[in-house]
């Protein structure tokens, strides 16, 4: 069965097509920019890379030259759109109706957007681009997969805010959860990894955001992101936890307004408050040569990181398994060996060779002393909402 996967965003547009149930990867794409004059798409198949360079002033019209690119005679993957039996959507708030994976309808498009207040920047792309893959594929069944849907097994005493309980009520205020496609196709691989039946597992997603969840017997027990995606760990451009006294400190200090504040704390806090970058190659590299800002910011990173390795650790009475992935945790062995570092009262002791060796697959760093397992695993969220797409519809 050939499955497309959809990750709508607000101006771009990511694609794969899978065949399932082998999980081969037949071509991927990506459409950036759109709405503006500088769109393109790039198509991937295997080692051919094409860049199409064209306005594209709506996901409709990106998806329609995607078609185009799937179905080509020479280097496309399909021969009509009947092929695709199957559109699998990244859909990223799922609020607390959505426990799983569904079949879209009329009544999941409604739910989708009545949540647009709660996930405002991707509920809304996510909607367009399950609309236009309606169109050009309708024969497809159109499938969504929730980024909250993993976090559904939360315990209330994880979930709710000490906040006045009528106001969490009527709002349905509470610790949603992201990244959990991730978090459940890696810790899924941990799992295998340990061979045991009851896992303690926490899991690092680290990449431009950033988050952590204490996952118990394969189910989500605890999570660092939480209403919005603003929590937790310091992120590329997210302060994550902050003392909210700070919020009218602020406001009364600059004269500026709560959307204003929260412009700053999204967009311009985190790494890039602290230390004027965001990509973290560039920051560890900054460090390394003296950059004092840098240096610090990275231990404040790591910092915060080990906190939550401690608090989950508790939360769950053990720990088996500490999993790194997403761009920094897959690919940066100095953040790995910062976070590991003096660790070991809970067990934690990373093997600096291995952690040093270049990781493309997942692999066990820790040494041969450590009571828990670090593993690398790098994420794959399309392959893992292939699967899911493909089992909602073969179960
Ligand atoms: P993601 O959101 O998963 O695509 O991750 C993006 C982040 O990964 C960016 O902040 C990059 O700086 C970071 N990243 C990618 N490669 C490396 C690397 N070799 N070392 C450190 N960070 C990296």
């Amino acid at each position: 069965m050939k499955i497309l996967v959809i990750n709508s965003g607000s101006s771009s547009l990511k694609f794969k097509v899978y065949n399932m149930p082998e999980e081969k990867m037949l071509c991927s794409g990506l459409i950036e920019r759109i709405g503006e004059k500088t769109s393109r798409l790039i198509y991937k198949k295997e080692d051919l890379e094409l860049i199409h360079e064209e306005s594209i002033e709506s996901h409709e019209k990106g998806l329609t030259i995607a078609v185009r690119f799937l179905m080509n005679k020479e280097y496309g993957v399909i021969s009509s759109a009947k092929d695709i039996m199957t559109v699998g959507h990244r859909v990223v708030h799922g609020g607390r109706d959505f426990f799983d994976t569904v079949e879209i309808d009329e009544k999941v498009k409604f739910d989708i957007e009545r949540l647009f207040s709660l996930a405002p920047l991707h509920n809304p792309a996510n909607l367009t681009g399950i609309e236009v893959a309606e169109q050009l594929f309708p024969h497809a069944k159109q499938i969504a997969v929730f980024d909250t849907s993993f976090h559904q097994t939360m315990p209330e005493k994880a979930y709710l805010y000490a906040l006045p309980k009528d106001m969490s009520e009527k709002y349905a205020i509470r610790n949603y959860g992201f990244h959990g496609t991730s978090h459940k196709y890696v810790s899924e691989i941990a799992q295998k990894m340990l061979n045991k039946k009851d896992s303690k597992i926490i899991s690092l997603h680290l990449g431009n955001g950033c988050s952590v969840t204490a996952i118990e017997n394969g189910k989500s027990l605890d999570h660092s992101l939480g209403f919005g995606p603003a929590t937790g760990l310091i992120m590329g451009t997210r302060s994550g936890d902050i003392d909210h006294s700070i919020l009218p400190f602020i406001s009364k200090q600059y004269g500026i307004s709560i959307d204003e504040i929260e412009d700053i704390l999204n967009k311009k806090s985190g790494m890039l408050g602290l230390t004027g970058k965001t990509d973290m190659r560039d920051i560890v590299d900054a460090a390394e040569q003296g950059n004092k800002d840098c240096q610090l910011a990275l231990s404040m990173n790591a910092y915060r990181i080990q906190k939550y390795i401690g608090a989950y650790t508790a939360a769950m009475n053990g720990l088996d398994a500490l999993i790194f992935t997403a761009g920094i945790g897959e690919n940066s062995a100095y953040i790995r060996n910062e976070v590991c570092k003096n660790m070991t009262y809970l067990g934690i002791e990373i093997d600096e060779f291995k952690n040093n060796r270049k990781i493309v697959s997942p692999v066990d760093i820790s040494n041969s002393v450590s009571k828990v397992r670090i593993f690398v695993i790098p994420t794959n969220e399309e392959l893992e909402i292939a699967k899911q797409s493909y089992n909602t519809m073969t179960n």
